[in-house]
């Protein structure tokens, strides 16, 4: 079957019986469906809103080795992510984007994640080198892998507006990027075209009830006001920051918010020449981004307590638009920073009651709901595939693994600018219902085209039924903050 929303809703109309209900369509949700399904397991996906419209969408994009967790002495998380690396590289296909990130080291400005002892300008560097080399010796790398020590003229050279004041010299590492979102619709094509299972986004989880040894669930299909009624033996619920559906509403997971914030810049004007540049310290004691992003540049993020929007519809407010742009001109020479357009997602953090969010562990947890049912919550991007095997090997009395991704480069191919056809293969392939499923989350269109790409919204909406599409398209772009306010 194909991955298209009408097909699968008219199958739906003579089944209702599964054995595992996934709840969410965000990264933990898709990769335990392809998994659950090439397992024989008669599973389905329902999602509210469209898939990896939760945090899943609005990352930074790394699958990063966990450098980071070093300084916390995490060494078995730093491990595993490393180790993660190595197995996604196979998996993903062109999703997986090796990437060298430059860590200038300056003078009176040590990496604000080292402890504070190894900020001190005399071991700072060394701090930073015996952490990088024990970060190859975790991840077992070979030659053309490991780190380089790079001096400053050589720095100059590589990044030439990045700020030489202070500059003692800099070390360049192996990381990786991945397309977020369209790693999700891709886990998920490939569970519905190739393993048989469904995922179905607009359909809300409204209310499960046990009943005797199934789950009774009421879905509501948010975009015709349809009830359904669905039966499942097993449920996981990888709901990101939201609470369980109904009477389970008050088992949920405790979690704490943290806000994420990212301008998107047109075309490469940091001339960071598509490596990647971790920005040592902001004004909060944090490290920060500046990526390559598909011929554009990424900046982020921030990392806040409260954010702006909705927990389904966060948006970057002036803030943190100021505090991203005011870091960038802390370390580039460069006087006007314009930016074509920005994102916020919001982080599923353990709520242990510590002061603050940055200090928190990026760790997953779960939560046994009920009998056969689990909640789970947390993690990072990098670790979707071990969170869903784990979340499948506590329900079931079996190994699971993700297999070798298909459609890879057809997904990546799709244009980031308004294509007739490529719409048609996100209706028939990549379960499009709204035109932000497609250019949002199934391209970039509104991310690399000014005002959201509104100027191309014309030719989108003559392919949708809804007589309120175009509003409603509007609508949706202002509240994710991608229309200028003066247009
Ligand atoms: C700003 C930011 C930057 C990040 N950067 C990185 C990074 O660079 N690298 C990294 O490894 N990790 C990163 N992360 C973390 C990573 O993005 C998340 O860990 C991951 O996306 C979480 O995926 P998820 O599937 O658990 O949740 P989500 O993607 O949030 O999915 C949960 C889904 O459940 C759906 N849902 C909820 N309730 C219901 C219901 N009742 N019925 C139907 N559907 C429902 C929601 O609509 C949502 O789509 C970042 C996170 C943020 C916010």
């Amino acid at each position: 079957m194909n991955f298209s929303r009408p097909e699968q809703l008219q199958e739906l109309e003579s089944k209702s019986e599964f054995d595992l209900l996934i709840i969410g369509g965000g990264i933990v949700g898709s990769a335990a469906l392809q998994m659950a399904s090439s397992k024989g397991l008669d599973s389905i996906l329902l999602e509210k809103n469209d898939f990896a419209s939760g945090a899943s969408s609005r990352s930074t994009k790394l699958l990063h080795g966990g450098i980071r967790y070093l300084p916390q002495l995490q060494f078995g998380l730093v491990k595993e992510s490393l180790l993660e690396q190595k197995i996604l590289v196979k998996l993903l296909g062109e999703l997986y984007k090796p990437l060298k990130l430059l860590a200038p080291i300056y003078k009176d400005d040590g990496f604000s994640d080292l402890p504070k002892i190894f900020q001190f300008n005399a071991v700072s560097s060394i701090a930073f080198k015996i952490g990088l080399t024990l970060y190859d010796f975790l991840g077992s790398r070979d030659k053309n892998q490991k780190h380089l020590n790079i001096d400053k003229s050589e720095t100059k050279k590589l990044f030439p507006i990045l700020k030489q004041e202070k500059l003692k010299k800099s070390f360049m590492f192996q990381d990786a990027q991945t397309d977020d979102a369209k790693l999700v619709v891709t886990l998920l094509r490939n569970a519905v075209e190739i393993n048989n299972a469904k995922a179905i986004n607009y359909m809300e989880i409204k209310d499960i009830t046990k009943n005797s040894s199934k789950y009774k669930i009421k879905v509501l299909n948010t975009l015709n006001n349809r009830e359904h009624t669905l039966y499942a033996t097993n449920i996981i619920a990888a709901t990101g920051v939201h609470n369980l559906p109904g009477e389970y509403k008050e088992k949920s997971s405790k979690i704490k918010y943290s806000g994420g914030a990212h301008l998107v810049l047109r075309g490469d004007p940091l001339k960071i020449n598509g490596h990647g540049i971790l920005l040592p310290r902001t004004e909060d004691n944090r490290i920060m981004f500046v990526l390559p992003w598909f011929g554009n540049t990424i900046v982020g993020t921030t990392d806040t307590e409260s954010f702006s929007g909705s927990l389904d519809r966060p948006f970057a407010n002036n803030q943190d638009k100021e505090y991203l742009i005011k870091h960038v001109k802390k370390y580039f020479d460069i006087k006007d920073m314009e930016y074509i357009s920005s994102w916020s997602g919001v982080r599923a953090l353990i709520d242990n009651k510590l002061t603050s969010t940055k200090n928190v562990s990026r760790g997953h947890f779960f939560k046994n709901i009920d009998d056969r049912f689990i909640q789970i919550s947390g993690g990072k991007l990098t670790g979707f595939r071990l969170i869903a095997k784990e979340s499948l090997e506590l329900l079931f009395d079996k190994k699971f693994d993700l297999e070798r991704l298909s459609f890879t480069k057809e997904v990546l191919e799709l244009s980031n600018q308004f294509s007739e056809t490529d719409l048609e293969i996100c209706f028939q392939h990549y379960c499009i219902a709204k035109p932000t499923d497609y250019m949002l989350r199934r391209t970039h269109l509104s991310w690399f085209n000014e005002n959201g790409g509104k100027n191309e919204i014309r030719k989108i909406i003559g392919k949708f039924e809804n007589k309120n599409i175009e509003k409603e398209t509007l609508k949706e772009l202002d509240d994710e903050g991608l229309l200028y306010k003066n247009n």
